[in-house]
């Protein structure tokens, strides 16, 4: 198998043209090639010599992972299933906005953390990615709209997986996306969100250069959390909120809180002023998720009374909060609901719908 050359740094790139003895600029070209021009055949990098692209015809391969499928919503955001080197799939969203996409990576084929909410969940841990498929993801969705692009990116890494459970990788592919010789997305353009892996947003905390970073609190009690996301018995509610705050945050940044509305389960006028008392002092902002459903779990959809009547008492006592209406619901490509499911399944109309059936 010739070696894949994306998820590579600049370092690693001068050490294999160092072997094939080419002179030291050489890796920047072809840096430059990867990452910045999206050129994803050798033959086709007019930067470098003849012989140096024919040797990589032979001795080297990209590493990126092969569009399967597409699946398009009707609102214009499209999941793609994609392969990688081993066979196995991960998902990548892909949503347009008047000037700008944004992508939404997996940083892990499958998830070990069990939140119980979650469709990815389901899959378990497949395997840890590798920076190159971290990158791969979105350098083959960019390079899939090459005719539509919009001038901005923003990236999430909120696809499958828990990111800071495969941090080395992570960051290693955050750095490469971020890097101005290449795909040059700013750091506070890419966000990491995590359920709360406290060593890891302690090095997160330690790191010259990082990400923005979003922490998926979910639940105002560590019965309710612990119920929802068995990972809170490890690391309860307070040790987490500590951790945040020894994130030290850039001029204007702050840190985001991701709440899953769940239907009669962390939705109510209680649990929105717990959340206030949680949250003070906290520089943060805090975005409502309206549960997106999940074939064959046990929760509902919630009302828009109970969204807007949460989202108002946050907001009374000064707090940012935000109700984020995921994009891509009828094709199972919105928060939560990646797990390879081959045909969209419920819509929330639906979702609301059988509830109320249910009840
Ligand atoms: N593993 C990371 C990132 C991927 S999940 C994390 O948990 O933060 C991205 C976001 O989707 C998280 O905030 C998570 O709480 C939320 N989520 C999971 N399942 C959901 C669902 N069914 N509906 C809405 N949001 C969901
Ligand atoms: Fe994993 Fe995030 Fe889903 Fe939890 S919400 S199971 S951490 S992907």
């Amino acid at each position: 198998m010739p070696a894949a050359l994306i998820g590579l740094d600049l370092d690693e790139l001068r050490h294999r043209t160092e072997q094939w003895g080419e002179p030291a600029y050489r890796a920047r070209q072809l840096f430059h090639a990867l990452y910045a021009e999206g050129c994803h055949d050798f033959r086709r990098m007019a930067s470098l010599p003849q012989r140096l692209r024919e040797r990589l015809e032979r001795e080297a391969s990209l590493g990126l992972p092969r569009i399967e499928r597409r699946f398009p919503s009707a609102d214009g955001t499209t999941r793609y299933v994609l392969r990688l080197g081993d066979g196995k799939t991960i998902e990548t969203v892909w949503m347009p906005e008047a000037r700008r996409q944004t992508l939404c990576l997996s940083t892990q084929a499958g998830c070990p953390v069990d939140c119980h909410f979650c469709a990815t969940a389901q899959l378990g841990l497949i395997r840890n990615l590798t920076a190159g498929e971290i990158v791969g993801q979105a350098l083959a969705v960019l390079a899939d709209h090459c005719d539509d692009r919009r001038p901005q990116t923003n990236v999430v890494l909120m696809g499958q997986g828990e990111p800071l459970l495969n941090y080395d990788a992570t960051l290693k592919a955050v750095r490469l996306m971020a890097d101005p010789q290449g795909m040059n997305i700013p750091l506070m353009k890419i966000t990491l969100s995590t359920s709360g892996i406290v060593p890891g947003i302690r090095r997160l905390a330690r790191e010259e250069r990082r990400p923005k970073f979003a922490l998926s609190l979910n639940a105002t009690t560590d019965e309710q959390r612990s119920a929802l996301m068995p990972i809170n018995r490890k690391y309860p509610i307070a040790a987490l909120l500590e951790a945040c705050r020894q994130v030290p945050l850039r001029p204007r940044e702050r840190l985001t809180l991701e709440y899953v509305l769940l239907g009669g389960v962390n939705d109510t006028p209680e649990d929105a002023r717990r959340l206030v008392a949680l949250t003070r002092g906290l520089r943060s902002k805090i975005n409502l998720i309206p549960w997106n459903a999940v074939p064959n779990l046990p929760y509902c959809v919630p009302t828009n009374e109970a969204v807007e009547a949460f989202q108002k008492i946050l907001r009374q006592a000064g707090r940012l909060a935000f109700i984020r209406r995921s994009r891509g619901q009828d094709v199972a490509a919105a928060c939560g609901q990646l797990a390879l499911l081959e045909t969209p399944v419920v819509t929330r109309a639906h979702a609301l719908r059988d509830h109320r059936l249910r009840v």
